[in-house]
């Protein structure tokens, strides 16, 4: 039934197929067989397989088990749940926090409770699938405006009648590793009296000494601001979350239907992120390490003469002009043992290698990736 609709697929050279490890998460990886330096992933510090964690993950089996076995409205949450909401409305300085099981089910069903038919959503046109999917599902008109275009975004404003607005942006792009222009956004949205919605999946841990995007931008986090953020990038486990206001949080609690139907986060995962926001707030050597490997890098590529867009983060493109090129240079990558996949449409128009560091990569991982590259260019795989 699929078949004619996957040939197509690969003959595209957009076939995508899974390739699993036999290894924890971490700076070196083991895929089929073959060891391999792995700059592919969110694990930006290095929380993804730390004892300390996997220690608070056991005792909290020991407490409260390993399920969840019920949506947090009924019995699924524990006092560890309440005990993170705490701990990251102290992170992000919000009055309140919201868990959710995902990133994606925060943005899929926050953005939808925030607007609705009655609203209009501003949307950057480089936003996350999980944003798309939020703005789908709110029934609201949604103007997608150009890539950190803030003159559009007030040009759309002025013109806007509608009672509720709300403007959607991720703070870290995640495919290109640029950072939305927040401070011009955030007094718009006061402004104009919307809502500024802020994805900070990839700046949690990473920006603002780890606090995240408004700590970058040293602007206080007011009501107007609904902060969401993942805990499986730069906090090694799962779940997403929404840190705001308590009346927001309030209404996402009675009103996101991803947060009331569906079962809580099991346990240990609350335990894995409360042991690794610890760390966060009590090691800020792995944030600084994390940049340092990213100045160490793109010293590196900018002796090359690597098209690296527009990255300001430890997620840095190469960008190439087809999926081939890109497909290419990855399987050239895992044969000199590194793993940085080729991402393509449509997650991204223009195909690129992701790189993206971790604060665990040492400066021999760092240079082996820009040797590797340093090949590539030579032997014409790259130009
Ligand atoms: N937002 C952004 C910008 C992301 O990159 C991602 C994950 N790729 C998500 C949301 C979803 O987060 P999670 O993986 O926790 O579902």
């Amino acid at each position: 039934m699929f078949e004619e609709g996957i040939s197509s697929i690969r003959e595209s050279g957009l076939l995508r197929e899974i390739r699993d490890r036999n290894t924890p998460q971490g700076r070196l990886l083991s895929i089929a067989g073959k060891n391999l330096i792995n700059f592919s992933s969110n694990d930006y510090l290095g929380l993804c397989n730390h004892g300390e964690i996997i220690k608070a993950i056991t005792d909290s089996i020991g407490s409260f088990g390993s399920g969840g076995g019920a949506s947090r409205l009924l019995s699924g949450g524990t006092a560890l749940h309440g005990e993170l909401e705490k701990e990251l409305s102290l992170l992000k300085q919000t009055e309140g926090a919201l868990l959710y099981s995902t990133g994606y089910q925060a943005n899929t069903g926050s953005i939808p409770a925030l607007s609705g038919e009655d609203a209009v959503i501003l949307s950057d046109e480089l936003n996350h699938a999980s944003i798309i999917d939020g703005c789908r599902l709110s029934k609201s008109p949604v103007r997608i405006f150009g890539h950190k275009d803030t003159n559009e975004v007030e040009s759309i404003l002025k013109k806007i009648r509608k009672q509720r607005i709300l403007i959607v942006t991720e703070s870290v792009f995640s495919m290109d590793g640029d950072i939305a222009p927040l401070d011009t956004l955030y007094h718009l949205a006061m402004q104009y009296s919307a809502l500024l919605y802020i994805d900070d999946a990839h700046a949690t841990g990473v920006l603002g000494e780890g606090r995240g995007s408004l700590q970058h931008f040293d602007l206080p986090p007011k009501g107007f601001v609904v902060q969401m953020g993942t805990l499986s990038k730069a906090v090694g486990s799962l779940g997403g979350f929404i840190a705001a206001s308590s009346e927001i949080i309030r209404w996402l609690v009675n009103r996101s239907r991803s947060f009331i139907y569906t079962t809580a986060l099991p346990p240990h995962t609350v335990a894995a992120s409360l042991k690794a926001l610890r760390i966060i707030r009590d090691e800020p050597s792995r944030v600084e390490k994390l940049w340092n490997n990213r100045e160490t890098l793109m010293s590196g590529l900018q002796g090359l003469g690597v098209d690296t867009g527009a990255s300001e983060t430890p997620i840095i493109p190469i960008l190439l002009d087809d999926n081939s090129s890109a497909l290419r240079l990855a399987d050239f990558f895992i044969s000199k043992g590194i793993f940085a996949p080729a991402i393509r449409y449509p997650t991204v128009k223009r195909p690129r290698i992701r790189l993206s560091l971790s604060s665990s990569h040492t400066d021999e991982d760092i240079d082996s990736l820009v040797k590797t590259i340093k090949e590539a260019l030579d032997c014409g795989l790259l130009s």
